[in-house]
């Protein structure tokens, strides 16, 4: 079975420590129990506990020290990463959260030449300390450009002064890697700040959880060249190069959240009865969870696959940037679909404070708001399309990439440049020689996509109009994500009645995206037409349906539930 099952927990492991850490964890949640957990989500403690045990068990230090900065059984790999954001999402997005701006925090540390800061960052880890990445402020958003965190020279060095926003462990955080730039120009700077420094003024939580988000300042605080780890362009590669490694793990924690959402889920529509038939007899109700857990399972095929590309990422293969803003944007928008599907089969259920529904129908929402919004990653992806479809490259085949290593790339990923270059491998190697009435329904739409693109593409003012830029967008991602789920499908044996009822979903996903294309104000007659031909009817089956659910999904009932 490809979901998380804590009760079952026996995956392959490369090396004995991995085994440990993730078992552990699972152990910590289970000792903790649900309703202590639940407790805690709507009382708000800060999560001292689960920070007392990744001290203990050195966890931190261990997965997010790169190989040779700290001891023999520290490295930086994704693999074991995607499998640790799974299981923390899975029991609680806060404690997710609490690793997950430390992956951040930790980025421009790990890519700095700046010896002195890294030996420091290693001791941290050691000790059971926490990082933060303070790149937002309250007026920019997004845009970074306009950071008002100014260094102004003091003699020896300079002083800071400025805000930060939103930035999560910027009340206990060993180091935060603050972004800003020098006063009288546009060279940007990253620099460690330190929140014990009297200079250094928490200002408030800006939001209500365990976690803390927090709103800093900067008081004339001083900076000397011993803090500074990036300055002008490598600040800003630093920048996009930590976000490329962290908003990865996103897709991941929907994946945990999602899973542990749909056993609970399940077992109770499952188990009750109204008018003398389970709830699941019902044919919508059955079609809600069918389409929650195909949804599941292809957000996992493609988040697996994913880190399969960013493993074997480097200089001359760059693939991996597009899958991973797409593990960001659309495993974690399917994460919501999910939720949707099944919360509308549990309804009143999911409001209960004792149920992990409750806290899963909120921080679904989160994942696809953080880290650069979905359109702000359509935006980047659309960059790609040009050469996906119509200028594809020969590479060879990445296998699984699931050994022990240390994924040196990701430190030393360089320019952000470039991305309109980058080549792809042909999808259509992906779709060859699977003969499933819904993969082949999905390549015809596929392929009419692209002729629309060849004969009738974004005229200027088309490209400009970012909303119609978004619904074009959204058909490009469904073709990245159909391939990588098919390669994953054959690395996992995937089952030809499973794939194709994923493809089931993938037709009718691509159908109303074609039918937002072609209600755009701005569509062309023969983009209208085209996007016509695209919305097609997925093939249905009914033995094939009834399979799925009898030794898929019916077996998920009862099959994990929390320790109280
Ligand atoms: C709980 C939480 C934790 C966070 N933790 C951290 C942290 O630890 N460190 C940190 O630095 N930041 C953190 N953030 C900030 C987070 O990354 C930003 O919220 C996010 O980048 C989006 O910025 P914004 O919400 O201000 O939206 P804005 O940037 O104001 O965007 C507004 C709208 O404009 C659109 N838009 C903006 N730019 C583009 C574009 N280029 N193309 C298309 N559309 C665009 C957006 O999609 C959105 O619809 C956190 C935020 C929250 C809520």
């Amino acid at each position: 079975m490809i979901l998380l099952n804590p009760r079952m927990h026996r995956r392959p492991y490369p090396d004995e420590r991995s085994r440990e850490i993730m078992l552990a964890t699972i152990g910590f949640f289970e000792a903790k129990g649900k309703a202590r957990l639940l407790a805690d989500y709507y009382d708000r403690p800060w999560y001292s506990d689960f920070l007392d045990f990744v001290k203990e068990n050195r966890i931190f230090a261990t997965m997010c020290t790169p190989a040779g900065e700290g001891a023999d059984d520290c490295r930086w790999d994704t693999w074991r990463n995607c499998e640790f954001a799974e299981i923390l999402g899975f029991y609680g997005l806060q404690y997710w959260y609490v690793w997950q701006v430390s992956v951040l925090g930790l980025g421009p540390i790990w890519m700095s030449p700046n010896d002195a800061v890294r030996k420091r960052t290693a001791a941290a880890l050691e000790d059971g300390g926490i990082f933060a990445f303070g790149l937002s402020e309250k007026t920019h958003g997004a845009d970074i450009y306009s950071t008002d965190m100014v260094l102004a020279p003091d003699g020896k060095g300079w002083r800071a002064n400025g805000r930060k926003y939103y930035i999560g462990n910027g009340n206990k955080a060993a180091i935060v890697s603050t972004f800003g730039r020098f006063e009288g120009g546009d060279e940007y700077v990253f620099f460690a700040s330190d929140p014990a420094h009297p200079n250094y003024h928490l200002v408030k939580n800006v939001v209500e959880s365990q976690s803390y988000v927090s709103e800093f300042e900067l008081r004339d605080y001083p900076v000397t060249e011993a803090d500074v780890l990036h300055r002008g362009r490598e600040a800003w590669n630093a920048a996009l190069n930590t976000v490329n490694i962290g908003k990865y793990n996103l897709g991941w924690a929907s994946i945990g959240i999602c899973t542990h959402a749909f056993y609970e889920a399940f077992s109770h529509a499952h188990n009750r009865t109204l008018y003398g038939q389970k709830v699941t007899a019902f044919s919508h109700v059955r079609q809600m969870f069918m389409d929650g857990y195909t949804r599941l399972v292809a957000m996992k095929l493609f988040a697996l696959r994913a880190a399969d590309y960013m493993r074997a990422a480097s200089a001359e293969d760059r693939r991996y940037l597009l899958y991973n803003p797409m593990v960001k944007m659309k495993v974690t928008t399917q994460g919501e679909e999910v939720i949707n599907s099944i919360w509308d089969a549990i309804a009143a259920k999911g409001f209960e404070k004792d149920q992990y529904f409750s806290q899963a129908a909120v921080d679904i929402r989160g994942l696809p708001k953080l880290e650069g919004t979905v359109h702000v990653n359509i935006a980047l992806i659309v960059k790609f399309m040009p050469n996906f479809f119509f200028n594809p490259a020969g590479y060879p085949e990445i296998a699984q990439q699931n050994h022990a290593a240390n994924d040196d790339f990701l430190f030393r990923q360089g320019s952000t440049k470039g991305l309109g270059q980058i080549q792809f491998h042909d999808y259509h190697e992906a779709f060859a020689g699977i003969d499933l009435p819904n993969v082949r329904q999905f390549l015809d739409q596929a392929e009419t996509y692209r002729e629309l693109l060849a004969s009738d593409p974004p005229g200027p003012d088309q490209m400009r109009d970012v909303d119609f830029l978004l619904a074009g967008g959204e058909m490009f991602a469904l073709v990245v994500y159909a391939q990588l789920i098919l390669e994953n499908a054959k690395i996992y044996g995937v089952a030809d009645d499973l794939l194709d009822q994923i493809f089931d979903f993938m037709v009718r996903d691509m159908s109303r995206h074609a039918l937002g294309l072609y209600s755009k104000a701005s569509s062309t007659p023969s983009q209208m037409e085209l996007c016509r031909k695209i919305i097609r009817k997925s093939v249905a089956d009914a033995g094939r349906f009834e399979r799925i659910w009898t030794n898929d999904i019916e077996p998920l009932d009862g099959a994990y539930k929390m320790n109280p």
